[in-house]
């Protein structure tokens, strides 16, 4: 079992123990758990899907990074295809704050980069903040997306985000989450560039209609991309390297251990990464950044 499971592990209930260690017991554990895993442990433990969720919140709140609050957070994305994704807060000294990921944004954008193509509910352990409830109303569940919170009756986002302000007041009807190809091509074998151009192409910027997508090898030799997800209130958008980074981290690798980094965006963007990613990437320790145009 990966090391940040250990100091929750024994606050579970023993019957949940016996049905996740299976999975769980993995040294290499993806934070997540198939429709057919949940199944069998929703079975031995005799819990719904609510259940089952929430008592995995002290799992994914363990994957939080939070060097700053000490505050952990985690979260459960339900997928339509009853998947379960794990998300936490994630936290990154010497930037700025607007760098921090939230643990419901860290969950769903597991969940998208896993390539679930819509959500059915989110299990968070607290009330989600303002910030994410835009960032979810970008969804293409829309305001019908499940939320629940231990000791709270089921809920909707809508009821979370009363008149709402999102996508369908710009006319956008190509939701966060829909798959999409933006077709463009790079003229290169480089595996870690065709992995950035991958997430441009399936990058969620309806407004500015500046795509961009990133790759990272860790130092494990393991490739994670991300990729960037706007938003119609613009600043809840999370950045391709954030997208990256929740992914590396959600895996259990480290996200100080970057070898190297590349970024794919149009030359024509109005909106470009490549500065900001290059400064969040020197703060954790990777210099080797390069960024390609298409
Ligand atoms: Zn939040």
């Amino acid at each position: 079992m990966q090391a940040r499971f250990h100091s929750v592990w024994m606050q579970l209930p023993s019957k949940l123990q016996d049905a996740l260690l299976p999975h769980i017991g993995n040294n290499d554990f993806p934070a997540m758990l198939t429709a057919e895993q949940a199944k069998s442990v929703k079975k031995a433990c005799d819990f719904d899907d609510n259940t089952l969720a929430i008592a995995l919140l002290p799992l994914a709140a363990a994957c939080s990074l939070t060097p700053i609050s000490h505050f952990n957070v985690g979260a459960i994305a339900h997928g339509e295809s009853g998947t379960l994704y794990f998300g936490a807060n994630m936290e990154f000294t010497d930037v700025p704050l607007q760098q921090t990921i939230h643990a419901e944004q860290c969950a769903i954008t597991h969940a998208w980069l896993r390539g679930e193509k819509k959500l059915k509910s989110i299990t968070v352990n607290y009330s989600p903040c303002g910030h994410c409830r835009q960032f979810m109303n970008e969804l293409n569940s829309g305001t019908q997306l499940e939320v629940h919170l231990p000791k709270q009756p089921p809920s909707t986002l809508g009821n979370y985000l009363p008149a709402p302000f999102g996508p369908n007041d710009l006319g956008i009807t190509t939701l966060l989450m829909d798959p999409v190809n933006h077709g463009y091509k790079l003229e290169t074998t480089d595996k870690l560039v065709l992995a950035a151009l991958d997430a441009a192409n399936q990058s969620h910027a309806p407004y500015s209609h500046s795509y961009s997508g990133i790759a990272l090898l860790g130092k494990d030799g393991k490739i994670y991309p991300g990729r960037y997800a706007e938003n119609a209130a613009f600043n809840p958008s999370l950045p391709p390297l954030q997208a990256a980074l929740i992914l590396m981290n959600i895996s259990g690798g480290d996200c100080l251990a970057v070898e190297r980094a590349v970024l794919v965006e149009g030359k024509n963007n109005k909106v470009s990464q490549r500065n900001a990613t290059q400064s969040t990437l020197a703060a954790l320790g990777c210099s080797k950044f390069e960024c390609y145009t298409f």
